[in-house]
């Protein structure tokens, strides 16, 4: 008899035997249909064996093993077993998350009918590449053969692009393939065309979520079937099933999207790792502002470090920032200063760019008679005013109503709004400026309309001015922006999450580099209350390396990573007491667990305390050892398990990047 081990997507701790006599070690990784309880489920089969602990009279057996698509590689389930172990999730769900949802039917796979067409892009040559992007090259080239981690440092513009483009051809000419991975759906169609265009006689996919299902389902399997020589693709693509894996190259390797915010939390780029080292191939991380990890691991050299320092189009220079001080008394939500910049521009037929961090019209909408302030009914959140819909949302749960026309405590119809959005800014330049053509971009207005569409009109210069949120800074090129302002950043500076200047600092950098990318000279406006504040300072001097140095010296002091290893227990439940009472049970069982070099901190309320109707606690635990963490870690959490009472929800994030 011959039994098969399979992942099912529940979230238990367990795989499922099942008797299958057909299998062979060849179907390790194959779709299985199988009974559970009185359903059917499809899993994923993990292992083929002669024996199992399961009673005779209890063993089921599969319904059917299917072979119309290739099985998950070795090398994946390699993956998917560690990024089980290290984040201490179940196999099961991680191997089902790794499926694309179009294969996890009980039914069999039937592919689409009509084939998607590639797109026609005009064939693009390569400019010589500078000496610093040619030195670039040949370090990582010679390495080709082993596992490196390599982080590419180069100011925005310095033409990173360029040397994943020259080293992706020279894995090609090899025979192999390439993995790319960028942050944001919204910048794959870019840089797509811009690969396709190099590459035209290579077969490229792009990968995220945002594909239907049966197409999604339809480039995992091109993948598979090992028909595709690049795949470009947002953090889903790290478990993309190729094999002669030849590069990985992730892009924006500081962005915060690379790490999972719910459910299985892992970070993609570290996962990017793990791949490269089991494949022994260069990993690349690319970025004009590395994450402090990252560029700590590279100062340790423990990673190899690359600059580019100049910018690569001829005559292109960085832009000069200038810091406004923003008024207390001003309550204008732009600036004297920042309006006239942008009449300049507006002269000039140039563009500009207002970037804030927040979309909607108003973050508060308040009473001036008992400061009776909106908030969500499910979260303990404020709601935002959204003022052309006339309504207020939440933006942590869907709850919306029409905008109060008074105020819900005193009724007074005295009420205003505090603070300013994206609605707010563009609404405010609109009138100032009633023939100029504004733009704003930020994820309402993207479900409305195709940022590739947007992209081009900005390009052609159909825009005069952009107001967006961060979508916006996010790698993009555009010829005839020369001047970005950024408005609101202080919370920032005293924000409780030690990383948020580090966002900051990241985000404004970003927001310059899409400033005077063409022959125009590009400046850049920071309004802020604080700009003697050495964040501000090293920025103005595009100066990383001060504002990184800075940073480690802080956090070397008050112990936080890279200094340490942390994870987060984060647990939410309707039942506050329930919660309560789980939290501090899991509490007390890490505890007895006596692990060395622990600290646990006590549970409290993250920020956002309740959301959708759910109370959400959470433990902090903090090591300086790596392993002694990952060990205690794998104790705890099987006896959170049963210690996990039913309408508790639970999940262990290691190496958080939100505290
Ligand atoms: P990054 O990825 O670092 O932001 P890109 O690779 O996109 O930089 O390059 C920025 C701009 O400079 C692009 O317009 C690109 O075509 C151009 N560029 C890059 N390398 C060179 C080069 N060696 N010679 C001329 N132009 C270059
Ligand atoms: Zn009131
Ligand atoms: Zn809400």
């Amino acid at each position: 008899m011959t039994f098969i081990e399979v992942a099912l997507d529940l979230p238990l701790n367990t795989l499922f035997d099942y008797q299958c006599d057909e299998a062979t070690l060849e179907d390790i990784g194959l779709r299985v249909v199988v009974p559970f309880g009185r359903d059917e489920k499809v899993g994923i089969v993990v292992a083929v064996k002669e024996n199992t602990q399961v009673p005779p009279q209890k063993i089921k057996q599969a319904i059917q093993l299917w072979r119309d698509v290739p099985p998950i590689t070795d090398e994946v389930l390699q993956l998917l077993r560690f990024t089980s172990q290290y984040y201490h999730y179940p196999l099961g769900p991680v191997i089902m998350h790794a499926l694309p949802p179009a294969l996890k039917k009980t039914a069999g796979w039937q592919p689409p009918k009509k084939r998607s067409k590639a797109i026609a892009v005009k064939p693009l040559s390569a400019p010589p590449l500078n000496p610093a992007q040619r030195s670039a090259v040949e370090s990582i080239d010679q390495k080709h053969n082993e596992f490196k981690a390599w982080l590419l440092q180069g100011i925005t513009g310095s033409g990173k692009t360029e040397v994943y483009l020259e080293l992706v051809e020279r894995t090609l000419q090899r025979g192999k393939k390439v993995l790319i991975m960028v942050p944001e759906i919204n910048l794959t169609p870019l840089v797509e065309q811009r690969f396709q265009a190099r590459f035209p006689q290579a077969s490229m996919v792009s990968l995220h979520s945002a594909l239907g299902d049966k197409e999604r389902a339809q480039r995992w399997i091109e993948i598979a079937e090992g028909k595709v020589d690049i795949v470009l693709g947002t953090r889903l693509s790290i478990f993309a099933p190729l094999e002669q894996l030849g590069l990985i190259v992730v892009d924006e390797e500081h962005d915060s999207s690379y790490k999972q915010a719910e459910g299985m939390r892992y970070n993609a780029r570290d996962l990017a790792l793990v791949r490269g080292q089991n494949k022994k191939i260069p990993v690349v991380l690319g970025s004009a502002s590395p994450s402090l990890e990252s560029w700590w691991n590279a100062k340790q050299q423990r990673y190899q470090h690359i600059h580019l320092l100049e910018r690569a189009h001829p005559g292109a220079t960085l832009p000069a920032i200038h810091l406004i001080k923003a008024s207390q008394e001003e309550s204008k939500p732009v600036s004297d200063r920042l309006i006239h910049a942008i009449g300049e521009r507006l002269d000039k037929a140039q563009q500009s760019m207002v970037f804030i961090n927040r979309r909607g019209f108003a973050p508060v909408l308040i009473c001036n008679q008992c400061q009776w302030l909106a908030t969500c009914e499910h979260c303990q959140t404020r709601l935002v005013v959204h003022r052309r819909q006339r309504q207020l949302r939440c933006h942590h749960c869907d709850y919306q109503r029409p905008l109060d026309q008074y105020c819900r405590h005193c009724k007074s119809h005295d009420l205003t709004t505090l603070g300013e959005g994206t609605q707010k800014i563009e609404e405010f330049l609109q009138q100032r400026f009633p023939d100029a053509r504004i733009l704003r971009i930020d994820s309402d207005s993207l479900k409305s309309r195709e940022w590739a569409t947007q992209i081009q009109e900005i390009s052609q210069g159909q825009v005069d001015i952009l107001v967006g949120t961060q979508i916006l800074i996010k790698g993009h090129d555009f010829p005839k922006l020369t001047m970005v302002a950024a408005v609101n950043v202080d919370s920032a500076l005293y924000s409780s999450d030690f990383r948020a200047s580090e966002r900051l600092f990241t985000q404004l950098l970003q927001a310059s580099g899409r400033a005077g990318r063409g022959a125009d000279q590009g400046e850049v406006f920071i309004e802020t209350a604080f700009p003697q504040h050495p964040l501000f300072q090293a920025l103005i001097e595009h100066d990383y390396q001060r504002f990184a140095e800075n940073e480690i010296n802080e956090r070397r002091l008050i112990g936080f990573p890279p200094f340490c290893y942390q994870a987060i227990l984060r647990a939410s439940s309707t039942q506050l007491s329930t919660l309560q009472s789980f939290m501090h049970s899991a509490k007390h069982s890490l505890k007895a667990l006596h692990a060395e070099h622990l600290t646990l901190f006590d549970v409290i309320a993250p920020t956002l305390a309740k959301v959708g109707h759910k109370h959400r606690l959470q433990l902090l635990i903090q090591s300086s050892s790596r392993s002694h963490l990952q060990q205690a870690l794998s104790l705890w959490s099987t006896e959170l398990y049963p210690l996990s009472p039913s309408g508790v929800n639970w999940v262990i994030d290691v190496d958080p990047i939100d505290c």
